[in-house]
């Protein structure tokens, strides 16, 4: 059975794509004149599509996105063991579905035909077929599904308007995972009104892959001729129905809520065989996109801590730090701060007992930042971050931190005394840009809102 379904879970689209291969006025027409079931029974089609075994599933449109209930069917199909991906034409893609949607949804495909506004007026890809997005808004929101820990994935559909273009820039930007390459598709019923101006041989097929040979570097290009896309997928309609296009028309079975998915798959043409020459499977099984722990460890003023509170905030996730630790500590021995640390000095058990409590706590839990120095060595299934940063900007940000009696040399001080500190006690040199994952020069990058911007880019590559 092919593991991949495709549930087109809703007929509107904000936009009018002339070769939109999904455009459902059939269905609408005939048995579903809102263009998808209510919100229970969408969910029972997603259960049943788990309980025959499919591993994966894509919710397409229509435009997914519109649906108000889609983060329930993402989640029940999260819940219920599948892989979880959404096509969208990218327009309401916003921050907060990216936020919200995170815990269930693994992959992101985004739309893009053409990086120019003339080309997607031409077609379609606009809204209402009048207003395209701006070009900046694709490269923005390609950053912002991988910021977000979206395995990110790229659909073109090759036509007369774009065949001679290259998206080469866009594409080395964005650098999804992969790029599937589709050739525009007559569908009797579908799209065969509209679609006739958008044709295109098999050779400007080829010539729009041979424009874009050179960037498999940076992406995985999964190109999809017209004869492989026939036949090769598993499709449910807005109806709650499979249906295939092996024969250039859509096929429907009887409703999956009628007589079960078991039976109703049974009356769809899908080859196997095509599905897998077509590429279609991969490591869609992705492991958990973001790290589940990230320490931050760095020279004194370099902004571990503001950087490791907003990357949490960012991320949902919880801010830990050993100097609260320490400070706590040192409380509960009824010690300031100082009183403690010069005991440490003394008596570098402390500062081992210290580290062993922080990091049990720590590698026993999930979804944390931890403000760290000694992470990168006492943290497990990490990814471990340094920042690195220059004398002068150290000296910059205690002065505006108002800390009258930081010079640079107490904060030269201050580095040295850390690193000598965790050289006797354990032999590690906590400078050594080798112990990290990433290291980040806080001088070129400035604001903590870039480093962890940067910081979100290098994880979810
Ligand atoms: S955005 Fe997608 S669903 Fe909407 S018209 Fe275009 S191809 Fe069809």
């Amino acid at each position: 059975m092919i593991p991949a379904v495709n549930f087109h879970l809703w007929e509107p689209c904000n936009m009018r794509c002339k070769f939109c291969f999904a455009t459902f006025q059939d269905v609408k027409h005939s048995i579903l004149p809102k263009g998808h079931l209510p919100k229970e029974q969408a969910l029972e089609v997603v259960l049943q599509l788990a309980e025959i075994g499919f591993e994966k599933i894509t919710f397409a449109g229509g435009e997914p996105t519109l649906c108000p209930w889609l983060p329930d069917l993402i989640a029940t199909a999260k819940q219920a063991g599948l892989t979880t991906m959404i096509v969208t034409n990218g327009s309401k893609l916003t921050d907060s579905f990216l936020q919200d949607n995170k815990q269930h949804l693994d992959w992101i495909a985004i739309s893009v035909d053409s990086l120019n506004i003339e080309t997607n007026l031409a077609t379609g890809r606009a809204f209402s077929s009048k207003t395209a997005l701006a070009t900046e808004h694709y490269f923005s929101l390609a950053d912002k599904v991988k910021q977000h820990g979206y395995g990110l994935k790229v659909n073109t559909v090759v036509n007369r308007y774009n065949f001679s273009e290259s998206m080469s820039e866009f594409i080395r930007h964005a650098k999804p995972v992969r790029w599937k390459v589709l050739q525009a598709l007559p569908i009797i019923g579908q799209n065969d009104l509209k679609i006739e101006d958008l044709k295109i041989s098999a050779e400007q097929f080829q010539f729009f892959l041979d424009t874009h040979a050179d960037i498999s570097d940076c992406t995985s290009i999964v190109p999809e001729s017209n004869e492989q896309m026939l036949g090769s997928y598993a499709m449910v309609d807005p109806a709650g129905r499979f249906y295939d296009n092996a024969e250039g028309k859509h096929n429907y079975s009887r409703p999956i809520l009628e007589i079960g998915a078991r039976l109703a798959i049974q009356q769809a043409n899908y080859d196997f065989d095509k599905f897998l020459d077509r590429g279609g499977i991969y490591r869609w099984k992705r492991q958990k996109l973001i790290p589940k722990r990230i320490t931050i460890s760095g020279e004194v003023a370099s902004g571990k801590s503001t950087v490791g509170k907003l990357l949490a905030e960012k991320l949902d996730y919880e801010f830990v730090s050993i100097g609260n630790r320490t400070r706590e500590f040192a409380a509960n021995k009824g010690l300031s701060i100082v009183q403690f640390q010069k005991e440490c000095l003394g008596n570098p058990e402390t500062d081992k007992q210290i580290d062993s409590l922080f990091s049990n706590e720590c590698n026993s839990k999930e979804e944390l930042i931890i403000d760290y120095r000694l992470g990168f060595n006492f943290i497990k299934d990490a990814f471990h971050v340094y920042l690195k940063v220059s004398d002068e900007t150290a000296i910059e940000r205690v002065k505006k931190a108002h800390r009258p009696n930081e010079t640079h040399l107490t904060v030269a001080i201050r580095n040295e005394t850390f690193r000598n500190q965790f050289l006797n006690a354990y032999n590690l040199d906590y400078t050594n840009p080798n112990n990290y994952d990433l290291v980040i020069d806080v001088d070129d990058l400035g604001s903590a809102e870039q480093i962890v911007e940067f910081i979100m880019a290098n994880i979810s590559n």
